[in-house]
């Protein structure tokens, strides 16, 4: 099974669960060949709050931020959704990973340098939820 090979398994996986146009899935070349980028968009559910202005009043100051932005502004991804999108997030998550790992396609890894020689599969996977 060569990489091309491997991608479109993981794509025709993915696109049995969500939209054609929601599914991206790319082959790295060059150096960095064996990576695959795969991003999953999600619809913004009914009722998402993501959007809304509120006060906030963190630093004492009557300062206005999106609500996204309060939530947790460490964890970029999760953390930033309203609580129904942090739903869909969450749950969305978990389906694109065992679809991924029951696509039948086989991943490259490499060790890390990190003293414990972890293992890491050459897969980069996001999931977004259009706010
Ligand atoms: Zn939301």
């Amino acid at each position: 099974m060569d990489f091309t090979t491997r991608n479109k398994i993981i794509k025709n996986a993915l696109c049995k669960v969500y939209n054609k146009k929601d599914v991206t899935v790319r082959g790295d070349r060059g150096t960095a060949i064996g990576w695959v980028k795969i991003k999953v968009m999600l619809d913004k559910p009914e009722g998402c709050a993501c959007n809304i202005v509120e006060e906030a009043h963190m630093f004492g100051d009557k300062s206005t931020y999106k609500y996204r932005a309060l939530l947790n502004p460490l964890d970029y991804r999760s953390g930033n959704y309203c609580p129904k999108c942090k739903e869909v997030y969450e749950k969305q998550s978990k389906i694109v990973r065992n679809t991924i790992n029951n696509s039948g396609a086989f991943f490259t890894h490499y060790t890390s340098d990190d003293g414990y020689n972890t293992e890491h599969r050459e897969e980069i996977t996001e999931v977004e939820v259009r706010t």
